[in-house]
């Protein structure tokens, strides 16, 4: 398989996995336009997309589904709890519902549901299974069960280390909004990203890459650097660790 981060953070996330023939997009928060735009520098065809899956409603993970569902003629995958609490396609034929915890085939790749703790109606994460496994987590106030479950189970995990918590403590957003994303229902802070891998992490883990960082309460180094030095710990594990950068995509990784 391989996989890209097209985009991640609050302006928009999108995650693109492919199978020779197949490929699908995890979220779709930025235009149609820039998924094209991004498709092509990587070199990926989008008519080879078969699928969107939609994690919660939401904008930063909706906003370019409609467009680019209608223009390709894409089936969306969604809980009830998002698509009925948001806009996500005016060709509703083309909306699927999916379980909380349900598998949907795609040529060779096995895309499954699972639950996730964040303040959205029904929100959900998503692995993707061919051999191996992707697990895509972001937007989750801490790690519950079964976000540890697949942690334990990836072999590529993109996983969301959003904030650094005395930056989020002493930085400029109003009090309920900090109160929000340090929450159980907000956003899961570096120390919570990496003590959740050393946690639950095994060595077939070969790469990690840190995803929806906050553009105010985070930096790229300071995330990797408070990774890197949390999972040291374990002397068993070698994993290869990036950054998604806000407003660019990473490179394809093939696994
Ligand atoms: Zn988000
Ligand atoms: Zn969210």
């Amino acid at each position: 398989m391989k996989i890209s981060a097209l985009s991640s953070g609050s302006s928009g996330n999108c995650f693109y996995v492919s199978d020779k023939n197949n490929s699908v997009l995890i979220d779709c928060g930025i235009s149609c336009r820039q998924v094209l735009e991004k498709l092509s520098d990587l070199k990926q065809n989008p008519t080879n997309l078969k699928a969107i899956f939609v994690s919660h409603e939401h904008t930063d993970h909706i906003k370019g589904v409609d467009v680019l569902a209608r223009e390709f003629g894409i089936p969306v995958y969604a809980t009830k709890g998002t698509y009925k609490n948001c806009f996500l396609c005016s060709d509703e034929s083309l909306i699927q519902e999916i379980k909380e915890d349900e598998t949907i085939k795609i040529g060779n790749m096995e895309i499954s549901s699972f639950l996730k703790s964040h303040d959205a109606a029904s929100p959900v994460s998503f692995n993707i299974k061919n051999g191996k496994q992707i697990s895509i987590i972001t937007d989750i106030g801490y790690a519950c069960k079964s976000v540890c479950e697949n942690v334990s189970d990836s072999d590529f995990l993109v996983l969301e280390s959003n904030h650094d918590i005395s930056m989020l403590e002493s930085g400029p957003y109003p009090y309920f909004l900090k109160k929000r994303i340090a929450s159980n229902l907000g956003h899961l802070s570096n120390l919570h990203s990496g003590l959740c891998v050393l946690e639950h992490g095994t060595k077939k883990l070969k790469n990690i890459v840190l995803a929806h960082l906050s553009a105010v309460n985070n930096t790229s180094s300071l995330a990797l650097s408070n990774f890197r030095n949390l999972i040291k710990e374990r002397k068993d594990m070698k994993p290869k660790i990036f950054v998604s950068e806000r407003g660019k995509h990473t490179p394809i990784f093939d696994i």
